[in-house]
């Protein structure tokens, strides 16, 4: 094949992105990706000033690109922007970057008409990535330069396109359904979606909340990293409260006991032995029930000396689900340092609450009933996560695709069986997600160089629901307005894995020896030679 003459674009320079770049120049490929900030690196040039990686440096990297000797262990946010914009300059990412280029919308343009698709028993017609090779995409991109000037619109058109354009960032989850009168407008402060805090610097964000009672609305790490900053202006004097309904899983460290690293636990191919796979066969299933009491043993002590560990039970901050299940939903993240010392002092006052609404004087927690109470607040922020499936639908002009590009999970969460020469990169969490993301764009590479065809349309869809079916049942809804699963590989990534090497050609057990084999924990440096 010809890889100069096919045009592949890439939207967003994020870690997927960035990845999906590098894998498509090893082939061979010259891509353009067009990113609509004026940087590489994605959300982690815009986030809170205390974030930082909750996975250690050493997890959260490429395969074939260390961090350097200077980075901490839980690199800063500014640390992770200079390690993804380094793995750019290192492979020649950043001169394929179009900056300041928002890709609008996308449109597929073929000889067919769009719904011969329903009618496939290849992908594209004939299972290749270029399908017969008479289909573009057509991409409206507004450029906005340096300056004030109006954004210009340019089309371009491309054989195939791979969004990169992130979950958990752009298009904010905002609550919608409040009890008459109970709404945004009946509060006489300010209302903000946590990302609006993350866009601002760092200093007008401190400000914002100085000398403020502020109420954060949340339960994922972003709550917890907010509450925390609030306790830096303000102090136990006028204290922030934090409230969330379903109180996620928030560690003080990653190792249990003391001493063995969660990964060992939950990481590697004795532990995923444990777990009912997405298309496994009877055997595996039979196993993985016979080691179910194991499986809840390890989940019941892991939970238990999180539990002594951390006052969560005493502040009403327990989950509902056991530790093995936050693992499988990947809610599980780690707490910002000294936080229930914050708490204990009383700068952070944590309210559970099943619903809440406004009044003029803050919001009103679990309205209904006698338990009615009133938090006080001048500003309320909203950590209540991000509509990555409506950012996705946005992209396209075809009702057809807006329809079922996100209704079920993708073949090898990358490719939609019904939608042709398209590819979407970090849709999928896992507990690491670089190493997830940068997986499939080696898949991806692969498949658009012709190095395997993708199986029947019918085996594709087969799959999808298969792991939609996982989903559901281990990792639970994605949240208000959402899907009722959530594409969460966390507790099945090697499995995962394991597919895509196979389609690859590529060996999938990796390590030397048996015990290596099924007891060390995998990572992205076990991968490191496929390229
Ligand atoms: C606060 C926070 C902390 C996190 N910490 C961790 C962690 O410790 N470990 C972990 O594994 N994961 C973590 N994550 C998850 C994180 O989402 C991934 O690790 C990863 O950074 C996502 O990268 P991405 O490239 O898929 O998306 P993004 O980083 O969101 O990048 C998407 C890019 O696409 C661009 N874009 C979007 N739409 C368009 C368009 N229409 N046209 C042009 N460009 C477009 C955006 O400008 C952006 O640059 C964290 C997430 C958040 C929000």
């Amino acid at each position: 094949m010809d890889h100069r003459a096919k045009r592949v674009a890439v939207v967003g320079a994020g870690t997927s992105g960035l990845a999906a770049c590098k894998h498509l120049l090893a082939r061979g490929f010259q891509p353009v990706v067009f990113e609509a900030g004026e940087s590489v690196g994605g959300l982690w040039t815009r986030t809170l000033a205390s974030t930082r990686l909750q996975s250690p440096a050493v997890a959260y990297r490429y395969s074939d690109f260390p961090w350097p000797d200077s980075a901490d262990v839980f690199p800063r946010h500014d640390q992770v922007v200079d390690y993804l914009a380094a793995y750019a300059r290192r492979f020649g990412v950043d001169e394929c970057v179009r900056f300041r280029s928002t890709v609008v919308s996308a449109e597929y343009v073929g000889a067919e008409p769009e719904d011969a698709a329903d009618g496939w028993e290849r992908w594209a017609g004939n299972g290749e990535a270029f399908g017969d090779g008479t289909g573009v995409w057509r991409l409206t991109v507004r450029q906005h330069g340096a300056s004030e000037k109006e954004p210009e619109t340019e089309m371009h058109e491309f054989d195939f396109l791979i969004l990169c354009i992130g979950r958990v960032s752009g298009v904010p989850n905002i609550p919608s359904s409040f009890p008459a009168n109970g709404g945004p407008e009946a509060f006489r402060g300010q209302v903000l979606h946590s990302m609006e805090l993350s866009n601002m610097d760092d200093a007008d964000a401190a400000a914002l909340v100085k000398g403020k009672r502020v109420a954060v609305v949340g339960a994922g790490k972003t709550a917890y990293e907010i509450a925390t900053e609030c306790t830096e202006a303000n102090g136990a004097g006028l204290p922030c409260t934090m409230v969330c309904r379903n109180p996620q899983m928030l560690l003080n460290r990653p190792d249990v006991w003391g001493k063995v690293s969660i990964v060992y636990l939950y990481m590697n191919r004795f532990a995923e032995l444990m777990v009912p796979k997405p298309g496994a066969g009877a055997a595996s299933r039979l196993l993985a029930a016979l080691l179910a009491p194991l499986a809840w043993a390890i989940s019941a002590a892991t939970g238990a000396w999180y539990r002594r560990e951390i006052p969560m039970r005493k502040y009403g901050m327990e989950p509902d689900q056991g530790f093995a299940r936050c693992v499988s939903s990947c809610l599980i993240s780690m707490l910002p340092d000294g936080f229930y010392d914050r708490v204990k002092e009383g700068s952070v006052v944590l309210a559970r609450s099943k619903e809440f609404s406004f009044c003029v004087d803050g919001l009103v927690l679990d309205s209904g009933g006698e338990k009615q109470r009133v938090a006080p607040a001048d500003v309320v922020i909203l950590a209540t996560g991000f509509r990555g499936d409506q950012k996705l639908r946005n992209m396209f002009v075809s009702p057809r695709v807006k329809d079922i590009i996100a209704g079920a999970p993708l073949y090898r969460e990358c490719v939609h069986p019904r939608v042709a020469q398209m590819a979407v990169l970090g849709y999928a969490e896992g507990l690491n997600n670089i190493y997830a993301a940068e997986m499939a764009a080696k898949w991806l590479a692969r498949l658009l160089d012709g190095a395997f065809r993708l199986p029947s349309v019918r085996r594709m869809e087969e799959s999808c629901a298969e792991w939609g079916r996982y989903y559901a049942r281990r990792s639970g809804g994605g949240g208000d307005g959402q899907t009722a699963w959530r594409p969460c590989i966390g507790a099945v990534n090697l499995w995962y894995n394991d597919e895509l090497c196979r389609d690859m050609g590529c060996e999938p057990r990796r390590k030397k020896g048996f015990l290596a084999e099924w007891f060390q924990p995998y990572g992205a440096v076990d991968y490191a030679d496929i390229q």
